[in-house]
């Protein structure tokens, strides 16, 4: 029989049903469908309000003790991830949040700039064109059936922009002298994505909801990618506009580190390899509260942007981060490394990954200059990293997969055990050093060296 299970959603509590958990890699973990990881429940969490006060992420630390087992993960894309839950510990979970007063967004994520309405250089405050589209589609939108993880980013820009986050569905703002403008694209970043118009600032949301109605038309597995660029401008009618766009957009800084948006002091705390634990995370946020945080901000690329700092007060509270085992520069090696919770967090781990991640940056910091990310998964699932890496050491039956360019289910080219990772990944990084030409970068002397020459001295690390 269901139970009733009390639920933040943006508008308070609501009544769900018993959270069903789910294995499917295409569904979205929430409070109502919790997924099943190695180490019990995952729930992933995306806070109603932009920012949450000191005492709010103190809230969430305790539950995630209380409920999980206490490890707590930012996300690429800006999410807070529980883990270890029950089936039973879900609902006293939710209602320890809304209790606490956070309210949670859920359904389709919009994604704004995590600094939205705060920086003075954004093209655009994102944010009332997103609490649009929310409405609209918890709204007159609410019988299209859209994909569980389909996503919309709507950047208005700024320092800490979205240019570097795949959507779905992307909306860039763009202004001609005092019109603006939103450029729509479908299935990538702000490069990748396959352009489709520029709609005037007033067509935005109807052409968006053009395009949420031919993807609800092609059935709830359609993303974004699915979509044909050329049809949807066809289809958006007179809303279609042409706008010039820059060929090649500038991706943002890392949002790890000292920024200064207007007046405001900013830092941007990294959590170690996206994780952190309850105890740390309020030990952290007791320290900043002291220092005059007064509002902290979930980022993509597994940060927390903290606010209300003098100018003054953001070394010391850089020094108490990093104290606690944070990152606050953008140059911290590990920045380049994707590590999901494997052996130690995770039952489906073979291997301790962060160890290995260690490992990697002990030994082959040269692999980690920030041009690609290298994924370290505990198992083929690849939760850290769901798209392909240009290098990814991923857990198997017999040991630590090497694979090359692809995801972590893909093919390896060789096999390494936990002991002899670190030799290996010593011995590639010497090779691009030696091999690497004028002004490339590690990836692409990497994806020029190919598939044979980074086996061969994988194969050799490993004797
Ligand atoms: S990828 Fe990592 S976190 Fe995900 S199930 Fe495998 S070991 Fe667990």
């Amino acid at each position: 029989m269901m139970t009733p299970l009390s639920m933040p959603t943006e508008k308070g509590l609501a009544t769900a049903t018993q959270p069903v958990p789910t294995l499917r890699r295409g569904a979205c973990p929430s409070l109502t469908t919790p997924m099943q990881t190695g180490d019990g429940l995952l729930v992933r969490l995306r806070p109603a309000r932009p920012g949450l006060a000191p005492a709010g992420y103190i809230s969430i630390a305790r539950l995630a003790a209380e409920h999980g087992n206490g490890l707590l993960e930012v996300t690429a894309r800006g999410n807070l991830q529980l883990r270890g839950l029950k089936d039973e510990t879900v609902a006293p979970l939710a209602a320890g949040l809304a209790a606490a007063g956070i309210d949670l967004n859920r359904g389709v994520a919009v994604e704004t700039p995590a600094l939205s309405g705060l920086d003075p250089d954004e093209i655009a405050d994102a944010t009332q064109l997103s609490a649009a589209i929310r409405q609209a589609i918890a709204g007159p939108l609410s019988m299209l059936r859209l994909a569980p993880k389909l996503s919309i980013v709507v950047d208005g820009g700024g320092r800490l922009n979205l240019a570097d986050m795949v959507g779905d569905i992307r909306l860039d703002a763009v202004r001609r002298g005092e019109s603006l403008f939103w450029r729509l694209s479908v299935g990538g970043d702000v490069r990748s994505g396959r352009p489709v118009a520029a709609v005037a600032d007033r067509d935005a949301l109807p052409a968006l909801a053009v395009l949420l109605r031919v993807l609800s038309g092609m059935g709830t597995a359609a993303r974004g990618r699915d979509l044909d660029a050329g049809a949807l401008r066809v289809a958006l009618g007179a809303m279609a506009v042409d706008v010039d766009f820059p060929a090649q957009p500038a991706f943002p800084p890392s949002p790890i580190g000292r920024h200064a948006i207007g007046t405001r002091s900013v830092l941007g705390v990294g959590l170690p390899y996206g994780a952190t634990d309850a105890v740390t995370l309020e030990r952290l946020m007791r320290g900043l509260a002291g220092l005059g945080a007064t509002e902290i901000r979930l980022s993509p690329h597994r940060v927390l942007l903290v606010l209300g700092l003098s100018a003054g007060a953001v070394d010391a509270a850089a020094s108490l981060a990093e104290r606690a085992g944070f990152w606050t520069r953008a140059d911290a090696p590990g920045n380049a490394i994707a590590v999901c919770a494997g052996a130690v967090g995770c039952a489906s781990g073979t291997f301790d990954t962060k160890a290995v991640a260690d490992q990697l940056v002990l030994r082959a910091p040269g692999l980690l200059d920030g041009s690609m990310i290298v994924h370290i998964s505990g198992c083929a699932k690849g939760c850290a990293h769901p798209m392909p890496a240009v290098l990814a050491l991923c857990g198997r039956m017999d040991g630590i997969g090497v694979v090359f360019g692809g995801r972590s289910e893909d093919s390896e080219l060789a096999t390494l055990s936990p002991e002899t990772a670190g030799r290996a990944m010593e011995k590639l990084a010497t090779l691009v050093r030696e091999q690497r030409l004028k002004g490339e970068t590690v990836r692409q002397a990497i994806e020029r060296l190919g598939a044979g020459a980074i086996a061969d001295i994988v194969r050799q690390g490993r004797q």
